[in-house]
């Protein structure tokens, strides 16, 4: 197996990914990889494919700040549509050269003689498998990326169609079948308005209730698209007035958990508009504080609960059978396809059993003794020149992903930048930093709605902490990362000096 020495590895070519290739590339640093097991680029918007998959955060804020997108075609943008964006801006931002699709990461550990991350990839499809020596490694692999599937009894012997939202069969014809859906959550309240269109029978598997806003959807006319495209900063307008409007929401996420009584009132509001039947009104109102868990938004929803052809089954499911499933009840309803909704792998990323620190333990073993901790969310205590981007508390209930990618990407490329002017050939932040951040972030958790709501969430981990959000503006968050701080970490010089000499350049590597 051939290996080939980059400066930077980067795995994952999704927003995240994508985002540190080209901020790499700008700040001069040409010379990575981004290695990527799905066939595209667009990660979650290239892979998330079933009916009704939309954003539910406004498209205006949606996207990088450094490529608006005057033509988004309505306030929250379809799959397609975002799909679509992040290949043309991967097309013009001249890095797609040094892209490899088809290919995983498998195995990562670290080297300290070399300070480099020894990565080997495994083919899949038409990718080769290949050996990577890496200064740094970028892992952009995403945090709601690996299906979380349920663990039902009998799940396997199921004998008609079965899939999870995430990897949709569009082969499966819908039309006219008797179908199921398990799970309630993001992807379900989007997909099942459209499945229950063309089943002949939709029974949908509710654990617990979410609260579910109404969307402010709209198309953007001709007018607007225009005034976007050559107004000077009527967009940017446009995004800072969403960007605020969001942050001014999260007091009550994290202060004031009693202000959510008011999303509560629109709720029931929503509720009562979209559903008749006094029982199914009671089933869907949830009877924890709204936040707790992820606040939804749509205006399908509950009129799609509403229709005749679909029933929402709230007993449990004890089993399934070759047939169908049998709920706590006992009441066994036969099926012909079952849609598994269930979501992701969020506190025990699989990407963690992969990577090796300087110890010789994952990041699996690692986490699971303590939880996911990392210091600013992005570099971790015994993984040298590592960087997790959506890594611990970066992620968002109220707000768009894209900016806190784009605080990290920076944090990234300002340490980097750091490790070439000083010479420096590791960086790895001490224990007590990571500690003091992990900690903080952890107090400030206490008194959110995340922790005080009344429910249990896929925020929170084996430990019952929530290891998921960020507990506070996002700005801050930005504020925090906008500088490489070496008095929190202990660095190494350069141990060899780095010969190019002999070794294919990452672009030759690539193609050859
Ligand atoms: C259905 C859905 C809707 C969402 N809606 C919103 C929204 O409205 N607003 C919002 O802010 N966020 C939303 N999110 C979260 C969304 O994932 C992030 O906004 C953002 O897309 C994350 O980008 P990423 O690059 O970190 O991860 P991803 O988009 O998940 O990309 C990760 C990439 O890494 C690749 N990868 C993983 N492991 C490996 C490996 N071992 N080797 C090589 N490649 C690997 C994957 O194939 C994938 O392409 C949504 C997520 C889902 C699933």
């Amino acid at each position: 197996m051939t290996e080939i020495e980059v400066d930077h590895l980067i795995i994952g070519a999704g927003f995240a990914g994508l985002c540190a290739a080209i901020k790499l590339n700008e700040s001069g640093e040409r010379d990575f990889v981004v290695i990527e097991k799905d066939s595209d680029v667009g990660g979650t918007w290239h892979i998330n494919t079933y009916p009704g998959a939309e954003c539910d955060v406004p498209s205006q804020l949606y996207s990088y700040s450094f490529a608006l997108n005057p033509d988004w075609s309505k306030v929250y943008s379809p799959q397609q549509e975002i799909w679509d964006y992040t290949k043309r801006v991967a097309d013009s931002s001249g890095v797609l050269d040094r892209f490899v699709l088809d290919t995983a990461a498998e195995e990562s550990h670290w080297d300290a003689e070399r300070q480099r991350w020894i990565v080997t990839t495994s083919a899949v499809g038409s990718g080769a498998r290949t050996t990577y020596a890496a200064r740094t490694l970028i892992a952009g692999s995403g945090g709601l990326s690996e299906p979380s599937l349920p663990d039902i009894e009998g799940i396997e012997t199921f004998a008609g169609h079965t899939f999870h939202s995430a990897r949709w069969d569009h082969d499966v014809d819908l039309a006219g079948k008797r179908v199921a859906v398990i799970g309630t959550g993001a992807s379900a309240i989007q997909l099942v308005p459209e499945v229950a269109k063309v089943a002949g029978r939709l029974d949908v598997y509710q654990r617990t209730p979410n609260w579910i806003i109404p969307r402010n959807e709209r198309h953007f006319s001709t007018l607007e698209k225009t005034v976007f495209r050559y107004v000077p900063g009527a967009q940017r307008a446009v995004r800072a007035s969403v960007y605020a409007a969001l942050e001014a929401r999260v007091p009550a996420f994290t202060r004031f958990p009693k202000a959510m009584a008011a999303v509560e009132a629109q709720v029931k509001r929503n509720i009562a508009k979209g559903i008749s039947d006094p029982d199914l009104r009671a089933k869907v109102t949830p009877d924890y504080r709204a936040g707790c868990k992820r606040i939804l938004v749509s205006n399908k929803w509950y009129p799609a609960l509403d229709r005749d052809n679909v029933e929402l089954i709230t007993d449990g499911i004890a089993r399934v059978t070759s047939t169908g499933i049998v709920a706590q009840d006992g009441t066994e309803r036969e099926i012909d396809v079952l849609i598994i909704a269930t979501g992701f792998h969020v506190t025990d990323p699989p990407i963690a059993q992969h990577i090796t620190g300087r110890d010789g333990h994952t990041l699996a073993d690692v986490w699971s003794k303590t939880g996911m901790r990392a210091y600013k969310g992005t570099t971790i205590h015994g993984f040298p020149n590592l960087f997790q981007l959506v890594g611990p508390n970066t992620a968002l209930g109220h707000s768009s992903m894209i900016f806190i990618i784009e605080s990290q990407v920076r944090y990234v490329v300002e340490t980097v930048r750091a490790m070439r002017r000083d010479g420096l050939g590791a960086v790895e932040p001490t224990l007590a930093a990571q500690d003091a951040w992990s900690d903080a972030v952890q107090r400030r958790m206490r008194r959110t709605v995340w922790t005080t709501g009344g429910c249990a969430s896929w925020y929170l981990d084996q430990f019952g902490h929530n290891t998921t959000l960020w507990p506070g503006q996002t700005f801050t968050f930005r504020r925090q990362l906008s500088r490489f701080d070496p008095d929190k970490y202990d660095v190494t010089a350069l141990s060899t000096v780095p010969s190019d000499k002999g070794t294919p350049t990452a672009k030759e590597a690539v193609s050859a």
